[in-house]
């Protein structure tokens, strides 16, 4: 058992390293070396503990071969296919020995949403591009793409162009795009990403939360507009209008409350071309390069375009009900304390405009049946730790999320609920685990959205027994610290991390990684996303004993992991929403930061 094996290398080392990362001096170097002593005396739990298997590339293999085969067809939540990757994790997870955390008992907690089906033969959008003026019909997949994930199955409004800059309001950057207009009946016209502003606001070059899509249309409803349609444009959205069309062709799913109620959503929701979007601005006298420099204008005002959009948009929908899987490893000294390992076991399931035998399968090998395969191998050694009385001190919670492609359902689901044996007050951490490495092993670990929390402290110290080091998001335009199950857990306070292996290759260093970061660019979210038999592993299986060793010294540490920033999460969980930071610069020009509560309540920082 390689796992077993690497972590015996680290069992004689780590004596000095977890007490690095708790940064406490010499005492609570003695409480681990006492705790681990402790700790060879196996368990009740450690004597019930099926054979275990060897954590190994084969291990890895086996599972991404199983999860990725055509027979799942996808693993689209609410589909045959997804449940037999549902069956298949939990089979898994018994065979491990883990124990059940779902609902009633069992493995499974019911994630109710409803999915919504654009009828485009029946719906239209068009331009009237100025009072009593022709309409213009819109193509829909070409000009725009949009549904409406509102309650009514029809419809109908007639409504203005409003063109809201970047679409933000971000209090702590001094920045608000929606400051001084009533949107109330209008369509909100955004671009996407964030303002790419020369000083240090917004994360220079990184994608904020602001950046995100999700965002702009959650402020938008919030600033009352009845639709928010967002400019594509490739390299701010980092991905092509290719990538638009297919997630918003077919269905559509949203979480439905458990009391069956759709939440509060824009009557139309979605992308334009930048082709449009050069229309609408030309109707002005402006072109889209104005656009921009407008809204990056200190002194924006948002624009009312003399365009007005006619939409008919027809929906029919049904209501899905899918599951989150949840296993769990309970802790041995505080079982009530939780760290949770996060994979997405969902994928898009079959492309229906193919035809004429051509594939139609989104297998999803790399995304995400390499995280179900290393989630399921993380069990496997904290399992063996158990077995060798060295189980985490804290439980760890397995959460195999579904309907993560459909904007994070599952774990937002998740965090709204909490789960009926691990309330969201008992968890320390989060960490994920989304399209793994599966080529060779690597020198540096990336770390999206790096320098947030210290749990990068406790990564930082297991890469240098690797002989590996932590660099930062290689595509940090890309915002992907906002892309995965991990960020539903950051958007209610809690510490999480999301890590890979790489640029750097053993063999072939950052060019090498860079090629093979680009092949994966080009079958994400394609059918040509299948598995490979030559895929090495080797990579994937080196950062499974990462995230390991990270789960287990989060799980054992003294104290629980922090924000190193003070993030702000705009409109992000019910706690953040409460607060606003406002920037104050003296007259020194030093900035301090004010934090506004609720009335009357208000502290420095
Ligand atoms: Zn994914």
């Amino acid at each position: 058992m390689v796992g077993r094996v690497a972590l015996g290398l680290f069992a004689s080392l780590p004596l000095s390293l977890p007490c690095a990362c708790s940064r406490d001096p010499s005492d609570a170097h003695e409480a681990v070396e006492a705790k681990a002593v402790a700790k060879q005396a196996p368990s009740p739990a450690a004597a019930a503990l099926p054979e275990l298997p060897t954590v190994d590339v084969a291990f890895l293999r086996r599972h991404i071969v199983a999860l990725s085969d055509d027979a799942m067809q996808g693993r689209r939540p609410g589909t045959e296919g997804g449940a037999k990757a549902v069956a298949y994790i939990i089979e898994q997870l018994e065979s491990l020995g883990v124990e059940p955390a779902g609902e009633g008992g069992g493995f499974t907690q019911a994630v109710p949403m409803r999915a919504v089906t654009l009828d485009s033969s029946r719906s239209s959008i068009s331009l009237r591009p100025g009072p009593r003026a022709e309409l213009q019909p819109l193509r829909l997949g070409e000009d725009v793409v949009a549904s409406s994930l509102g309650p009514a199955t029809t419809t109908q409004l007639e409504a203005p162009l409003v063109f809201v800059g970047y679409g933000v309001t971000a209090p702590e950057h001094d920045w608000d795009d929606f400051d001084g207009v009533d949107l109330r009946g209008k369509i909100a016209v955004v671009l996407v990403g964030d303002p790419p502003l020369p000083d240090d606001r917004f994360d220079g070059p990184a994608m904020t939360y602001y950046g995100r899509w999700s965002y702009k249309y959650e402020r938008a409803l919030e600033a009352g507009a009845v639709g928010c349609l967002v400019v594509h444009e490739t390299a701010p959205a980092s991905y092509d209008w290719n990538v638009v069309r297919s997630s918003w062709s077919g269905e559509r799913y949203d979480l439905r409350s458990p009391a069956g109620e759709p939440p509060a959503r824009l009557a139309i929701q979605g992308w334009i071309h930048a082709e449009l979007a050069e229309r609408l601005a030309a109707l002005d006298g402006r072109e889209l390069a104005g656009w921009h420099e407008l809204a990056l204008r200190p002194d924006f005002v948002p624009l009312s375009l003399s365009a007005e959009l006619v939409v008919e948009l027809v929906t029919t929908e049904r209501s899905v009900t899918d599951v989150n899987v949840l296993g769990r490893i309970p802790g041995r000294t505080r079982p009530d304390e939780h760290v949770v390992l996060t994979a997405h076991w969902d994928h898009l399931g079959v492309d229906p405009r193919a035809v004429g035998g051509a594939d139609a399968i989104f297998n999803g090998a790399v995304d995400n049946a390499s995280g179900i395969a290393g989630m399921l191998g993380v069990a496997a050694i904290l399992q063996s730790h158990v077995r060798d009385g060295r189980g985490p001190d804290r439980s760890v919670l397995l959460l195999a999320t579904t309907a993560e492609e459909q904007g994070l359902l599952g774990s937002r689901a998740f965090v709204e609920r909490g789960g009926d044996r691990v309330p969201l007050s008992s968890i320390v951490a989060a960490s994920n685990l989304d399209s793994m490495n599966v080529h060779g092993r690597t020198t540096t670990i990336a770390v999206t959205g790096k320098g947030k929390s210290t749990l990068e402290d406790v990564l930082a110290e297991v890469a240098a027994a690797q002989g590996r080091t932590l660099v930062g998001d290689p595509t940090p335009e890309a915002g992907a610290y906002y892309r995965s199950d991990h960020f539903s857990f950051a958007k209610a306070g809690i510490p999480a991390i999301d890590f890979g292996g790489g640029p750097t290759m053993e063999e072939g260093g950052v060019a090498a990684g860079e090629a093979l970061a680009h092949e994966l660019a080009e079958r994400y979210h394609t059918v040509a996303d299948e598995y490979d038999p030559t895929w090495p592993l080797t990579g994937a299986l080196q950062d499974v004993e990462t995230m390991a060793e990270l789960v287990l010294r989060v799980a054992d540490a003294e104290q629980r992991p922090r924000w190193r920033l003070f993030l702000v999460i705009p409109l992000g969980g019910v706690a953040w929403r409460r607060r606003r930071a406002r920037r104050q610069v003296s007259r020194d020009g030093a900035a301090t930061w004010r934090v506004t509560g609720q009335a009357g309540e208000s502290r420095d920082w």
